[in-house]
């Protein structure tokens, strides 16, 4: 029989949940925090900022000529995969910065999992 884990909080000697790190206590908590983050994330100033770029018309015409004309997923085509790109990322995260939305040598195509990728790394690092 596997040997039960000892949650890893602090002073916490509950068993930890099976495959998790954490009792159960812990675990809510643990998931309570990163939601209060996410939220934290999505109401913040710059968060705002990049909603109202997005949602500008010039914006969703100005991706659809950019991916015309960048039809190929680039993080892809580096490993030699052929994968249309449908997402228009900026590669250095603009964060509202209006100037750095609308740079286009800061834009890149990326198929919607790349870009999923991506963007899911630079919230982790915010
Ligand atoms: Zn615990
Ligand atoms: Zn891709």
């Amino acid at each position: 029989m596997a040997r039960s884990k000892i949650c890893v909080a602090t002073g916490c000697d509950e068993i930890a949940l099976s495959g998790l790190s954490h009792c159960e206590e812990h675990e809510a908590a643990r998931k309570a925090k990163l939601k209060a983050g996410r939220k934290k994330a999505q109401t913040s100033a710059a968060a705002i900022a990049a909603r109202r770029l997005y949602a500008d018309h010039k914006w969703k015409a100005a991706r659809l000529v950019h991916l015309r004309a960048h039809p190929v997923c680039k993080d892809c085509d580096e490993l030699g995969v052929v994968e249309v790109a449908t997402d228009v990322d900026h590669i250095t995260p603009h964060k509202g910065d209006r100037k750095l939305f609308w740079d286009r040598s800061n834009w890149q195509s990326l198929c919607h999992r790349c870009h999923s990728r991506k963007t899911a790394r630079e919230v982790f690092h915010q």
